[in-house]
C-alpha cells in the first residue's frame, strides 16, 4: 500500500489541508484501476466507516497477493466540509465560503483535452483511452484553481480520472440503500446493486449540476463528439452509492457493505476469484431518475411519516402527513406514482417547499435538474 497526501490550495494564512489517498495493488502494466471515495458531502458519514473496512480488507488482499489491479481509496474526500461547524452542528454539504454544493460544479476539461490530442495519431479504443488520460493529467496539472473548493474538486478529479471504475460513497437523510448511475453502465452496475442489497437503482443521461460522477461521464461523452475520428469508449464506469441514512453508521453494517464492494471488485477483475462470486438476484429493476416522484410540502407543519423507507407504494397510498397544530389542519400526501419510497427527511418540521419523500417511479415525469439542492 502506498499513501499520498495532496495539499489543497486557497488556504488562509497559517492553515493547511490535504486529501489522503491509499493505493492498493498495481496498475503500472495496464491492469484495471478503481477509485473509491467517501465523504465528499462531509456530513454523510456512513461511507467513511465503509472505507475504513475497505482499507483493512484491501490490505489483506494485497498482503496475500490476491489483487490483480489497483484500488485507490480516499476515505475522507472533503476535509473542508468536515471542519465546518456552526453552533455545534457540523454542516458539510455546502461550502461556507461560496455557498456551493461540494458535489456540483466539477469542471469539464473535454475541450482542452480534445485540442491537446487532436493532432495525435488515433489508435485502438484502448490506445485512445491511454492517450486521452495522459492529456487529461496534463490539462489538470495546468488547470489553475484559486479557491479551496475548486482545488478540492480538481484534486479529486486528478486522483480518479485515470480509473476504469469510480465509486462515490454518499448517504441520504433517512433512506434505504440506493444507487445513481448512467444508463450506459446499468449492465456493469446492477451486479453491484444486487450485492449491496440496494432497493433502487436510478439512472440518468444527465442529472444536472455537474456532480463528481457525472463529470467523468460527461468528459468521455463530450470527447466522443469532439473527436469523431477517434474510436473512444466511455472509459470510466461510475456510480454513486447512497449508503442509507445519515445516522446509519455501525461496525456490522459497514463491514457487510465493504464485503459487498470487495466482492464486486473481485467480480470486475480487481482481485482473484471473480468466477466464484455469486451475485444475488436484484430486488428491483432500475428506474429513470426522471421518474422519481418528489413529494414537496405545500405548507409548514409537523412532519409525520406514514410510510417507511423501502416500502413499495401503490398509486394513492399515504406517504406523510404535515400537521398544523395551531389551525388543526392536516395535509396528507399520497403517492402519485407507484414505486419504492427510497428516501425521506430526517427532520420533523416542514417549511413550504421542503422535499418530504422520494419514490422511484418507472415513468419519466421530471425534466431539468434532477438532483436535490
Ligand atoms: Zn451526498
Amino acid at each position: 500500500m502506498k499513501q499520498y497526501q495532496h495539499p489543497l490550495q486557497g488556504m488562509s494564512l497559517g492553515s493547511q489541508r490535504h486529501i489522503s489517498s491509499f493505493h492498493y495493488g498495481d496498475s503500472s502494466q495496464g491492469q484495471p484501476r478503481a477509485y473509491i471515495q467517501a465523504g465528499l458531502h462531509a456530513s454523510e458519514i456512513p461511507g467513511m466507516l465503509v472505507a475504513h473496512y475497505l482499507r483493512e480488507k484491501l490490505q489483506l488482499l494485497e498482503d496475500s497477493g490476491q489483487l490483480t489491479g489497483e484500488v485507490i481509496v480516499v476515505p475522507v474526500a472533503n476535509p473542508v466540509g468536515l471542519d465546518q461547524t456552526v453552533l455545534s452542528y457540523q454542516m458539510g454539504r455546502f461550502d461556507f465560503a461560496t455557498g456551493q454544493n461540494f458535489n456540483r460544479l466539477f469542471p469539464s476539461l473535454a475541450e482542452s483535452v480534445a485540442q491537446d490530442v487532436a493532432d495525435q495519431q488515433r489508435g485502438s479504443p484502448q490506445e485512445n483511452v491511454q492517450l486521452i488520460r495522459r492529456a487529461l493529467q496534463r490539462q489538470l496539472a495546468k488547470f489553475k484553481t484559486v479557491r479551496t473548493v475548486d482545488s478540492l474538486r480538481t484534486t479529486l478529479l486528478a486522483l480518479s480520472c485515470g480509473c476504469d471504475l469510480v465509486l462515490d460513497l454518499h448517504c441520504d437523510c433517512e433512506s434505504v440503500l440506493h444507487l445513481y448511475t448512467h444508463p450506459a453502465f446499468l449492465d456493469a452496475i446492477m451486479p453491484l446493486s444486487a450485492l449491496l442489497g440496494a432497493h433502487a437503482t436510478l439512472y440518468a443521461e444527465i442529472q444536472g449540476g455537474s456532480p463528481f460522477d457525472e463529470a467523468h461521464v460527461e468528459f468521455w461523452t463530450r470527447l466522443k463528439t469532439l473527436l469523431p475520428q477517434h474510436d473512444i469508449p466511455l472509459a470510466t464506469t461510475t456510480a454513486t452509492i447512497e449508503l442509507r441514512g445519515q445516522l446509519d453508521v455501525g461496525h456490522q453494517q459497514a463491514e457487510v457493505d465493504a464485503d459487498a464492494i470487495i466482492e464486486y471488485l473481485r467480480l470486475s477483475g480487481y482481485c482473484e476469484g471473480g468466477k466464484a462470486v455469486e451475485v444475488p438476484f436484484p430486488s428491483h429493476k432500475p428506474t429513470p431518475l426522471a421518474g422519481t416522484e418528489v413529494i414537496v410540502a405545500e405548507k409548514a407543519g409537523v412532519i409525520t411519516y406514514v410510510a417507511e423507507c423501502g416500502k413499495y407504494l401503490q398509486l394513492g397510498e399515504p406517504v406523510v402527513d404535515v400537521v398544523d397544530p395551531i389551525s388543526g389542519e392536516t395535509i396528507r400526501y399520497v403517492a402519485t406514482t407507484a414505486g419504492v419510497m427510497f428516501a425521506r427527511q430526517n427532520r420533523r418540521y416542514a417549511m413550504p417547499g421542503m422535499d418530504l419523500a422520494y419514490i422511484a417511479g418507472k415513468i419519466p415525469l421530471r425534466t431539468g435538474e434532477l438532483l436535490s439542492m
